[in-house]
């Protein structure tokens, strides 16, 4: 008789499935996780589909899937959602899957703990160690092996021994559980009005089930985060999971902390840094349903939910749901997918929302609920520009007289205050005096960046770093360097200078070696502990400094002019964020732009604090141009060691474009960053209508294409993010 046959897919890069023979004792159904022989090796794999119809020449040729693992099968949702995130992104089937199947190697084998009991027998030989084990299991419980060996002050072996004489018998137990179930009516808020009617619009929400999405959108302090919090709660009370996106994973401890005080335990947490065993430990409870509420960064979205009920993407504006590398997805875009596959609702939370998110709410496509008031009645800090062409800074120096006078009211007052410079490093060139040399890296286009504190210039593209010389390499000048613009590093001596007495922090990605540390820092920095807090876009995100009122942006401008379509859009985004920050307790806020450019529209939108008209006329100039949401962008890189091959695939690749009247095809054109790690960059620009079928085409284009060879590499990046 014919064997049964299944199509699997496997997580690696190919698109496609293939077939194998499906052992009758195995009982394989799609969605099942099993391992597959694949050349000389074996897999991990997912059956996809039952193939109904094989070609039975081929049944001596095909494999047999040699096992099924004890795991809940991938559910039709998840393989739903990883077939569509593939063809959106056009990305191989093979590799999103990857993205669910991140467990790691340890999966299936959560380390068993031991635990011991009295057993009867006393030992032959009794000494003090001993007797303390016996008295504290004296009540015939069960305690884990450490546990009991902590309790006493015993080593390990003096347990061992006893087990050996039989006095104490072994006992296996259940794994601690990765997360505590939330109590959702531990410590409710008082709500607001506002809040009221928001949190009872998404309780209603859920009531009513199905798919939805909704705009929580609200000033920083507004609430938001309470107010999803109910809607988290009443996905609980339903036994169903909740997920919240968190755009920077190292920035959450207040958060869970947050959490665990409205609801009494912690959530599972989902990042990159998780230790191997605790990422497979997570994946397992979330998929068999052990855990109400996962924490993640955006890779949570492609977690296996035994049953997911609701999705909250916080901060959604923020670029950092953007992953740039492997599948080029928007977590947020791909959360309300996911939404939408699964009939549940999506909460978006921001104080500043993309465009895209601004558009669709003012369609009518994604509702809106807003939070227009601080709690407690702070008003939003007032927003001030320092023009920079009539207060200049003294020489060398990056500090304008009035941003120095406002901190120095503020520290003489006891309050913090912050100074944003989103520039890591000491300063951003290095030239020679003598001969205008300038540092720049050897396989990218770009000035190294003097960092002083490592004593090294550095590409920030690449990561080559070389100690600073002592002479200038091309006219051998002694001390002829001169450091052009300020970071972070730089900024901090200006600011010692200017105010000795105070406890100055900087905050700096490259600074902090983890996030641990960074935890702490920033609960330092909410402690009161530092009285002038240096940093980089770090302290952007979503931090509750109470004692801070004062924030000076030291170069609005910085991010203004790169010809990226979205300049406007994330510097009033950033901006708006960090000013933020200011006044949030008590006091009052007050924010300090210091900018050549007074009256760019982003700058007069912050001070005026009308958003509503940085909206409108960004929204305007976006339709104009027909730049998303008005109308679609893919971009194409192609990129190669040889300045020349890589050229010259660009142009058959741009050839190979299938011609359409609504499409247009612009480039190849070299990259603003056009060379990387020793790479030459082009790039191709593909522009059309909003509601044009942009991944099939460009589907049908590659596979008419000539197929990049050698180190050539081809990147594909729909939606595209970054321009440069
Ligand atoms: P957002 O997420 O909009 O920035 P949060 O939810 O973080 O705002 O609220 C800001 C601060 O105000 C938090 O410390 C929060 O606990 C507090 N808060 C907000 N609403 C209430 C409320 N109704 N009762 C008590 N505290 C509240
Ligand atoms: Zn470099």
């Amino acid at each position: 008789m014919a064997r049964r046959v299944v199509d699997v897919l496997v997580p690696v890069a190919l698109d496609r499935t293939y077939s194998y023979r499906a052992p009758d004792e195995l009982k394989l159904a799609p969605g099942d996780i099993v391992c597959v022989p694949l050349g000389a090796r074996e897999a991990t794999a997912v059956v996809w589909a039952e193939n109904p119809k094989p070609d039975r020449r081929l049944d001596n040729r095909l494999k047999d899937i040699e096992d099924k693992l004890a795991l809940p099968p991938l559910k039709p949702e998840l393989r739903h959602f990883v077939d569509w995130v593939a063809n959106y992104t056009v990305a191989s089937r093979g590799m999103v899957l990857r993205m669910c199947l991140r467990m790691g190697e340890h999966l299936g084998s959560p380390r068993a703990r031991i635990g011991v009991r009295l057993a009867g027998a006393r030992p032959q030989r009794m000494t003090a160690a001993r007797e303390r084990v016996l008295a504290l299991l004296a009540d015939g419980m069960v305690r884990g092996k450490s546990e009991a060996a902590r309790e006493t002050a015993v080593s390990a072996g003096v347990i061992e021994g006893l087990i050996d004489e039989g006095t104490l018998e072994t006992v296996v137990l259940p794994p601690e559980p990765i997360a505590h179930q939330p109590d959702p009516d531990l410590a409710p808020a008082d709500f607001t009005g506002d809040q009221s009617f928001a949190a009872a619009a998404l309780k209603a929400t859920l009531a009513q089930g199905g798919y939805s999405v909704t705009l929580l959108d609200g000033v920083t302090g507004s609430g938001k985060t309470e107010v999803y919090f109910e809607a988290v709660a009443d996905t609980i009370r339903r036994g169903r999971q909740s997920l919240i996106l968190m755009p920077e994973i190292a920035l959450t401890a207040q958060f869970l902390d947050r959490f665990a005080a409205r609801f009494g335990e912690r959530p599972a947490e989902w990042h990159s840094e998780l230790t191997p065993r605790r990422r497979a430990r997570a994946w397992s409870a979330v998929a068999q349903g052990e855990v109400s509420v996962v924490v993640g960064a955006r890779s949570a979205l492609f977690l296996p939910y035994a049953d997911l009920g609701l999705i909250v993407v916080d901060e959604e504006h923020d670029q950092a749901y953007k992953q740039e590398d492997g599948v080029r997805y928007h977590a947020r875009d791909m959360a309300v997918v996911r939404g939408h596959i699964a009939h549940i609702p999506v909460v978006l939370a921001s104080a500043t929302p993309s465009l895209e998110t601004e558009v669709n709410a003012r369609r009518g496509r994604y509702r809106r609920l807003a939070l227009p008031e601080r709690f407690g009645g702070q008003s939003m800090p007032s927003v001030e520009a320092i023009d920079l062409r009539r207060e200049r800074p003294p020489p060398g120096r990056f500090i304008a007289p009035p941003l120095a006078g406002a901190v120095k009211t503020a520290l003489e007052r006891g309050e913090q205050a912050l100074f944003f410079l989103n520039r890591r490093g000491y300063a951003p060139l290095t030239l020679c005096r003598a001969c205008g040399f300038r540092f720049s890296c050897p396989n990218c286009d770009a000035w190294l960046v003097d960092h002083r504190f490592r004593r090294e210039l550095v590409c920030h593209h690449c990561g080559f770093a070389v100690p600073h010389p002592p002479a200038c390499p091309q006219c051998q000048a002694q001390n002829s360097f001169v450091a052009v613009g300020p970071g972070v590093e730089r900024l901090e001596e200006e600011v010692r200078e200017l105010f000795p007495q105070a406890r100055v922090l900087v905050l700096s990605s490259d600074l902090v070696a983890t996030v641990e540390r960074l935890r702490e820092e920033l609960d330092d920095i909410a402690q009161g502990r530092f009285d002038i807090v240096i940093g980089t876009q770090l302290v952007a995100k979503g931090h509750h400094f109470p004692k801070l009122n004062l924030v000076g942006v030291v170069d609005a401008d910085l991010g203004l002019n790169n010809g990226d379509p979205r300049a406007a859009e994330r510097t009033f985004q950033l901006l708006h964020q960090v000013v933020g920050r200011a006044g949030r307790d008590a006091g009052i806020g007050f924010g300090l732009l210091q900018t050549h450019q007074p009256e760019h529209p982003v700058i007069r939108a912050l001070i005026a604090q009308d958003r509503e008209a940085f909206y409108d006329a960004e929204i305007e100039a976006r339709e104009r141009a027909h730049y998303p949401p008005f109308g679609r962008l893919a971009s194409l890189v192609v990129s190669g060691p040889d300045k020349h091959d890589t050229q010259s695939y660009a142009r058959l690749l741009a050839r190979a474009a299938p011609p359409r009247d609504d499409v247009r095809v612009l480039g190849p054109a070299d990259a603003p960053r056009s060379l990387v790690r020793g790479r030459h960059r082009l790039r191709l620009l593909v522009k059309s209508p909003r509601t044009f079928d942009l991944s099939a085409y460009l589907r049908d284009w590659l596979a008419a294409a000539p197929k990049a060879k050698g180190s050539i590499k081809l990147g594909i990046d729909v939606d595209p993010q970054s321009f440069l």
